[in-house]
């Protein structure tokens, strides 16, 4: 068994085996026509045509976005500065396939120089260029295979026009060894809730027909899985499949344990999606989004009214905010000013706020109006908090302004292993196991290169909750988590064994976790987390809990 790793888009997971995408043709030769500029011209013109025409064709037929993605591109292959591109090349002597294949090239390098959504849409490019060719070539274009039965569909990256008419009973998962979170192959994988991962640079190794599982949640391709493995797979597929359709409850354990299932939010626009998928309040508001935009910090007044809206849509509810959490990736011009070698171990979170504290007095100001005015049951904490001195200050701050409860986020080891004084003092506390994992392994969160060991199943990670969850207990004092782990569901009942009391997630996780934390009882969950802690490394500290989940 191999695991190839890429980005992961959705939760799915699914098996089959695997068809390639056709390759692309082969370049054109750069020997001189033996057709006039102008009989050059007017062949590629009339490609050009047929091919727009074609790919209206397919937006018509798919609808929704994939019309708006392949009439974009229909418009973008007749564009009159590539025509004029085309054009200058046929006028040198060219054939019309070597003057489309290279003045596409040279647009698609440009786009690749402009990078983010510009430099993703240059793979469309590449589409377009390889249809017209292979019209000019009177030959198919290279496209989705159809080996005659349900595949995993592996590409460089798909073109819109190929997403666009996938036939969902036949596509079991999409793999690209190219593409990111924002290329057109993940866009409409969220849109058709396909299973895919993309980026897996190592899917190139794929033969046609080998079994493979994709899985979303864990942004791996596993190749030559055992029984047990696509067992495995086939049930989780399944538990997906009944917990989508699953009511809407409370979160709860088998024997009736709630665990209140909670929403981590950016925006309060995103409140009533959230509630609508069942999020019993919310469990991490990100203020960020208030302040990453301007230069520099919002008014008391526009802060209320964004709390007042949140806080309003969840009457007699609770919602946790977090204060401001600038710097290391998320940088604020007018709080991190000074250059740092290190930013994720500087002046972040509450010591950026501390080091600028009318920032934080005029947040909390403004929460403590909003709390005022709204139903809602507001809690209050501080990012980054590395010592008990620093969770005293900010739950005395908070509390000096009216808010009635005050706790820190856990996402520094050190916190984590005084987590019983710091809760001998505030009122709650919840895990970022974001920061936590990046700390704990000291792997930089938003670098590449080390992001194998951002995996937050690390028994080393596992055990500093453990101690946070056992902290809480003692002080009968409520342990949340927020980070991403509380999104993988097995991971959640791990979390639950561990002694948190409450999860917070992406609204979109929320039914996978529901129906998982269903199946299993507090005690079952105690046993779960003992048999992960108990391991040496991540990856088999999640093999011994699915084992022992299924025992
Ligand atoms: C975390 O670190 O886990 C967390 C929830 O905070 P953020 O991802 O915003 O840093
Ligand atoms: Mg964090």
């Amino acid at each position: 068994m191999t695991e190839l790793r890429g980005v992961g888009i959705g939760l799915g997971v699914a098996q089959g085996p695997v068809a390639r995408m056709a390759e692309p043709l082969p370049a054109p030769s750069d020997a001189p026509s033996t057709l006039s500029p102008d009989e050059e011209k007017a062949r590629v013109k009339d490609a050009v045509t047929a091919v727009a025409r074609e790919l209206e064709q397919r937006g018509t037929q798919a609808g929704g976005a994939a019309q708006e993605v392949l009439e974009a591109q229909a418009m973008m292959a007749e564009d009159p500065s590539l025509e004029d591109e085309v054009g200058t090349r046929i006028a040198r002597g060219l054939t019309g396939e070597f003057a489309v294949f290279d003045a596409f090239a040279s647009f698609r390098e440009q786009l690749t120089a402009l990078g983010g959504y510009l430099g993703e849409r240059a793979a469309d490019l590449d589409d377009v260029a390889q249809r017209v060719i292979a019209r000019l070539r009177g030959v198919p274009a290279p496209g989705v295979p159809d080996p005659g039965h349900p595949f995993v569909l592996v590409a460089k990256d798909l073109a819109p026009a190929d997403t666009a008419l996938l036939d969902l009973d036949k596509v079991l998962a999409l793999v690209t060894t190219e593409g990111g979170p924002t290329s057109h192959t993940a866009i409409l994988a969220r849109e058709k809730s396909i299973v895919a991962v993309v980026g897996a640079v190592d899917a190139k190794s794929l033969r046609e027909g080998e079994m493979v599982i994709v899985d979303a949640a864990a942004g791996v391709v596993t190749t030559e899985p055992t029984t047990e493995e696509l067992d495995r797979a086939k049930n989780r597929a399944e538990d997906r499949a009944s917990a989508s359709s699953a009511p809407i409850t409370d979160g709860a354990l088998s024997d009736g344990t709630p665990i209140p299932l909670l929403a981590n939010l950016g925006k309060p626009e995103a409140a009533a999606d959230a509630v609508a998928l069942g999020a019993e309040g919310v469990g991490l508001f990100r203020t960020e989004f208030l302040f990453l935009s301007s230069a520099q910090a919002p008014t008391v007044e526009q802060q209320r009214e964004a709390y007042t809206k949140l806080l309003s849509a969840f009457p007699g509810k609770k919602v946790v905010v977090r204060v401001l959490d600038a710097g290391a990736d998320k940088p604020l011009a007018f709080l991190n000013d000074a250059h740092e070698e290190n930013p994720a171990l500087g002046l972040r979170g509450i010591r950026a706020l501390r080091a600028s504290e009318d920032i934080l007095r005029e947040q909390l100001t403004a929460l403590a109006e909003a709390d005022a005015a709204t139903d809602a049951d507001l809690w209050v904490m501080a990012p980054m908090v590395a010592t008990v001195e620093e969770s005293v200050y900010f739950t005395d701050i908070a509390k000096d302004y009216g808010i009635k409860t005050a706790g820190v986020m856990v996402e520094v080891p050190s916190s984590a292993l005084l987590a019983d004084r710091i809760l001998a003092y505030s009122d709650f506390a919840s895990i970022g196991t974001n920061d936590l994992t990046q700390y704990t392994l000291a792997a930089d969160r938003l670098l590449g290169s080390v992001a194998a060991f951002q995996d937050p199943w690390h028994p080393a990670v596992l055990r500093l909750i453990r101690e946070v969850g056992d902290a809480g207990r003692v002080h009968g004092k409520p342990v949340g988590i927020c980070g991403e782990a509380a999104a993988d569901p097995l991971l959640a009942v791990v979390l639950v064994g561990l002694g948190a009391t409450s999860l917070s997630m992406a609204p979109t996780a929320l039914a996978d976790v529901r129906a998982t934390l269903l199946q299993h009882s507090i005690d079952d969950a105690r046993v779960i987390a003992e048999a992960a802690l108990a391991a040496d490394g991540a990856a088999s500290a999640r093999s011994a809990a699915q084992a022992a989940a299924t025992r």
